[in-house]
C-alpha cells in the first residue's frame, strides 16, 4: 500500500524536527529498537485514525551561497510541492510572522497543494491571540501547537488526515512487479536502468492510460511483467540537488512507497558509506522487498575472496536487513546482469507470500519446544496462537498471555525459525505481539 507523503516546511528553528518527532512518536521508538537503524532521520511513518502516511522533515536542506536561509526554504518548498501530497507549513508564534514566511507562503499558495498551517511555540494555549497575524497568509485557520508541550498535535493530525488523498493503488495489474532503484548519486542507477532495458528479450512496452506512465517504464522479460518506477524522474534529477543527502532521500521516498521491490544500488568501487545505510533504512521501514545491487563490479580488483568479503561488509553494515539478497554486477559491461531479474522475481513472490495458519503454528510450536520463551520474575510468556494477517510485507501476529514478556531477541529467534521454514528471502517480516489468553 503506498502511503501518502506529508512534508513539513518552514524556516530554520520554528520547530520542524521537534514536531516531526512528535508526529512519528511511537513508531520511531519501535524502529530504533532495531540495531543498525540510523538515528539521524528525516523520514518516518505515522498513522492517525487508522490512516497511515509518511512524514518528511525538509529542514536542514542547505545550499551554499548568499541568502542561504531563504534559498534553502524556497528549495524545501519546491521539493515539497513536487513530492508531497500534503504540506504542513510551520511558523513560529514566538518570532511572529516574518518576511520569509510570506515568501514561502506565496510559493506554496501558487502550487495549489493542500496546505495545513501550523503555528508552533504556542506554549500557553490561553495566549491564543499569538496566532491571529498568521491568518493573513491565506491558508485558513492556523493550528496552534507546541512541540515542547505536545499540545495541539492531535488537532494538527486531524487536519492532516482530513485532507490526505486516497492514493490510487491499482495503477498496475496485481501481477506487475514494481521495482524502484535507489542509491547515492553516481552509483550507476541510470546506467543500470538502461542496461536492464537493453537486455536481450526485454520488451519495453508503452502502456498508455496509466496515471504515471510518463515517468514509469514498463517492460516484460520471460513472461513476467515489471515496471521501473519513476525512472524518468530519476534521470531528470539535478546533480546539484542530489548531492544534498536529504534532497535525494526525499526524491527516493515516493518511488520506494510505490514499489514492491527496491534495488539498493551500491558502488562496488567505493564501498559502503553512511548515506547508503540511510537510504536502505527507508526501504526497510517502508516494508518493501529489497535487494543489494553492488554495481561497477568490473572495476573492482578481485580474487576468489573479494565477493565474500564484500558480502560480509554489507551484512555488518546492514544488520537489520539480513534478508536482502546481494547481487554483484556491472551495468557497464553487463556482466552478471542476467542474475538480477530472477532475484527480483523471487523477492517479489516472497513479499507477497501467505503462509497457512496451521503450518505457521507448527513451526512456532517446534521453535518453542526447542527453546522456550523467556521468563520475567517467574512468569513465562506463553504463545497461544500465531497467524499471518497481511502480505507486502508479510505481517505476523503472535498472541500471547502477556506481550510485555516478549523480548526482541526471542522475536528474532521466532523470525529466524519462520524464515528457515518458509523462505521469505528478500522481504522484511513484521511481527506483532498481542495479548490473548
Ligand atoms: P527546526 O530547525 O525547524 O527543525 O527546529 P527545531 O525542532 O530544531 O527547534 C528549534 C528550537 O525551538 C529548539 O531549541 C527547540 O527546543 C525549540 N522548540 C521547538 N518547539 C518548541 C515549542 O513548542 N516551544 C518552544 N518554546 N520552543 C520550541
Ligand atoms: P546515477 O547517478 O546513480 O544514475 O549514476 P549513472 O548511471 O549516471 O552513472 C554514474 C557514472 O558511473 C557514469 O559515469 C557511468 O558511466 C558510470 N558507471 C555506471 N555503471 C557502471 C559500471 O558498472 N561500471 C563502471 N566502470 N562504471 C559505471
Amino acid at each position: 500500500m503506498a502511503r501518502p507523503v506529508v512534508a513539513i516546511v518552514g524556516r530554520p528553528n520554528v520547530g520542524k524536527s521537534t514536531i516531526f518527532n512528535r508526529l512519528i512518536g511511537d513508531r520511531l521508538a519501535i524502529v530504533e529498537d532495531k540495531p543498525g537503524i540510523t538515528r539521524d532521520r528525516i523520514y518516518g511513518v505515522s498513522e492517525w485514525n487508522g490512516k497511515p502516511f509518511s512524514v518528511i522533515d525538509t529542514g536542514g536542506i542547505e545550499i551554499d551561497g548568499d541568502d542561504v536561509i531563504l534559498k534553502s526554504i524556497r528549495m524545501q518548498a519546491e521539493l515539497a510541492i513536487e513530492e508531497a501530497d500534503v504540506i504542513v507549513f510551520m511558523c513560529d508564534a514566538k518570532s511572529g510572522l516574518t518576511q520569509s514566511d510570506e515568501e514561502v507562503a506565496q510559493i506554496l499558495f501558487r502550487s495549489g497543494k493542500p496546505i495545513v498551517l501550523a503555528v508552533n511555540k504556542v506554549d500557553n494555549l490561553s495566549r491564543h491571540d499569538e496566532i491571529y497575524e498568521f491568518y493573513s497568509l491565506g491558508f485558513g485557520d492556523p493550528i496552534p501547537i507546541s512541540g515542547s508541550h505536545g499540545t495541539g498535535i492531535g488537532d494538527l493530525l486531524d487536519a492532516i488526515v482530513e485532507i490526505l488523498p486516497e492514493l490510487n493503488d491499482d495503477e498496475y495489474d496485481e501481477d506487475v512487479i514494481k521495482v524502484a532503484l535507489i542509491g547515492r548519486p553516481n552509483v550507476g542507477k541510470s546506467s543500470l536502468v538502461n542496461a536492464i532495458l537493453g537486455e536481450e528479450r526485454v520488451i519495453v512496452s508503452d502502456i498508455a492510460g496509466t496515471t504515471r506512465d510518463a515517468i514509469d517504464t514498463p517492460f516484460e522479460k520471460d513472461g513476467q511483467r515489471y515496471v521501473l518506477i519513476d525512472t524518468a524522474g530519476m534521470r531528470k534529477r539535478g546533480k546539484v540537488y542530489e548531492t544534498t543527502e536529504k534532497y535525494s532521500v526525499m526524491r527516493a521516498m515516493r518511488a520506494i512507497e510505490r514499489a514492491d521491490v527496491v534495488l539498493i544500488v551500491i558502488n562496488g568501487e567505493e564501498g559502503i558509506i553512511d548515506q547508503d545505510k540511510h537510504i536502505a533504512g527507508y526501504a526497510y521501514e517502508a516494508g518493501k522487498a529489497s535487494i543489494f545491487v553492488v554495481n561497477k563490479w568490473d572495476v573492482v580488483d578481485k580474487d576468489d575472496k573479494t565477493m565474500h568479503q564484500f558480502e560480509t561488509k554489507i551484512r555488518d553494515h546492514f544488520l537489520f536487513m539480513t534478508y536482502a539478497p546481494i547481487v554483484f554486477l556491472s551495468a557497464k559491461t553487463k556482466s552478471r546482469l542476467h542474475k538480477l531479474l530472477p532475484v527480483v522475481q523471487h523477492a517479489a513472490e516472497q513479499h507477497n507470500l501467505r503462509v497457512q495458519t496451521h503450518l505457521l503454528n507448527d513451526v512456532v510450536s517446534d521453535a518453542v519446544a526447542l527453546n522456550p520463551p523467556p521468563t520475567d520474575k517467574g512468569r513465562r510468556m506463553r504463545i497461544n496462537y500465531v497467524t499471518q494477517v497481511a502480505v507486502k510485507p508479510p505481517t505476523i501476529v503472535v498472541f500471547v498471555n502477556d506481550p510485555e514478556l516478549m523480548h526482541f531477541s526471542y522475536e528474532r529467534y521466532l523470525e529466524n525459525k519462520i524464515r528457515g521454514a518458509f523462505d521469505f528471502e528478500g522481504t522484511p517480516i513484521r511481527i506483532f505481539t498481542r495479548r490473548k489468553s
